[in-house]
């Protein structure tokens, strides 16, 4: 059993996919071809956003985004203490202040009432001055914006939509990547929707800002590449990905989303009673970037995992280290306790194999196998 098959995804679109590259290949466009532009014109329409441009990679969609709202020194940006280091890694390449923010212990998304604690912090030390929040759909659910967009617009901060593992999740018919001011997501293979290498994009509404992002992905040009008005980067995505990820974004909106979902609500039913499953609230919809139980502690977790690894069910903790505690941001100085619900699931998570091509009888075999191990 794999953790995400990517492989077998490909064994089920192959002549899709193979036909979308060597056509790609024989136009000879392989950069900024038509592909790129028809798949941009499709991801706004599914997400629901004005503008898409796409870009290298997801971290670089985060950096466009900072870079258009000219952050840096002195700037406070907020971000949850549990996520993927890129979400935070951004804020500190432009210059700006991380600020780490804890989470929801049952959804592992940022929680709005410690946002507002740590902007009210920030304020009171005078040192910065509170910008904008990097919200993270964290493993595939949309985070509550409902909450946050109030605490956002009570201390005026913008909001950058992290949805690199949020592409397809939804609240109330509304899809990810439409909650931010800006928002982003990469197509990093193993991400819901993947490309076969990098890619990445920014979405919003306001046209300024799609005008920026598509002078700064490519050397700050101006009204043609060698007409250059401001530094930018080199970040743009490959004709031969936006031809497979045409295929894939197919393949996505006709049946994997659905299947991921029934993948989840197989597995929910099969381990509730046994340990404690992710929470979707009511009205919203995960995209199932990874399905993650909470086990009772690091210890139960170490036995858990390798007796899974020996019956062959591969598992894999994200994350293992909040990020307040990662080696780059030690010179920030913050306290072991700054956000206890993220130190206590990095002790505690376990993601279980998760993608829209596992079968029924592997979730199966994956619950039954649980239950052999945890005696309840
Ligand atoms: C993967 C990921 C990124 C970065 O995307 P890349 O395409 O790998 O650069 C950023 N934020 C989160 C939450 C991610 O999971």
């Amino acid at each position: 059993m794999e953790f995400r098959d990517l492989k077998l995804q490909y064994a089920h679109l192959k002549d899709r996919i193979d036909e979308a590259v060597a056509s790609a290949i024989a136009s000879g466009s392989f950069i900024m071809g038509p592909q790129v532009l028809q798949l941009e014109t499709q991801l706004a329409d599914y997400v629901g956003a004005k503008y898409c441009i796409t870009c290298a990679n997801g971290t670089d969609a985060l950096r466009l985004a900072l870079e258009i709202w000219n952050l840096g020194p002195g700037d406070a940006v907020f971000v949850p203490d549990f996520t993927f280091f890129a979400s935070a890694e951004v804020i500190a390449s432009v210059g700006a202040t991380p600020v780490f923010v804890d989470v929801h212990s049952d959804t592992f998304n940022i929680s709005a009432d410690d946002l507002e604690s740590k902007i009210n912090q920030v304020c009171r030390e005078g040192h910065l001055t509170p910008k904008a929040v990097v919200s993270v759909d964290l493993f595939g659910l949309p985070a509550d914006y409902q909450a946050l967009r109030k605490v956002a617009d009570r201390h005026n901060l913008l909001i950058l939509e992290d949805a690199a593992q949020g592409f397809g999740g939804s609240v109330s018919g509304m899809r990810a990547c439409s909650f931010g001011d800006i928002s982003t997501t990469s197509f990093f293979p193993a991400k819901p929707l993947g490309c076969y290498g990098d890619g990445g994009a920014l979405f919003t509404n306001n046209s300024d800002w799609a005008d920026l992002a598509r002078s700064l992905r490519v050397h700050g040009k101006g009204t043609d590449k060698y007409d250059n008005v401001r530094i930018g980067f080199n970040s743009r995505l490959d004709t031969i990905q936006a031809a497979v990820l045409l295929v894939k974004l197919d393949a996505f909106r006709q049946y994997e989303l659905h299947a991921v979902n029934e993948i989840a609500d197989k597995y929910t039913s099969r381990l509730k009673d046994l340990v404690q499953c992710p929470l979707i609230p009511q009205g919203f919809q995960s995209s199932w970037a990874q399905y993650t139980i909470q086990l009772k502690s690091a210890d139960q977790r170490a036995l858990v995992r390798s007796a899974l690894s020996c019956k062959g069910i591969p598992t894999m903790v994200y994350y293992p280290r909040p990020m307040h505690q990662q080696g780059a941001f030690r010179h920030l100085h913050i306290a072991d306790d700054a956000c206890p619900v993220t130190s206590h699931l990095v002790e505690t998570v376990l993601a279980l194999p998760m993608h829209p091509y596992l079968n029924s009888s592997d979730v199966d075999f994956v619950a039954e196998a649980l239950h052999e191990i945890i005696q309840p």
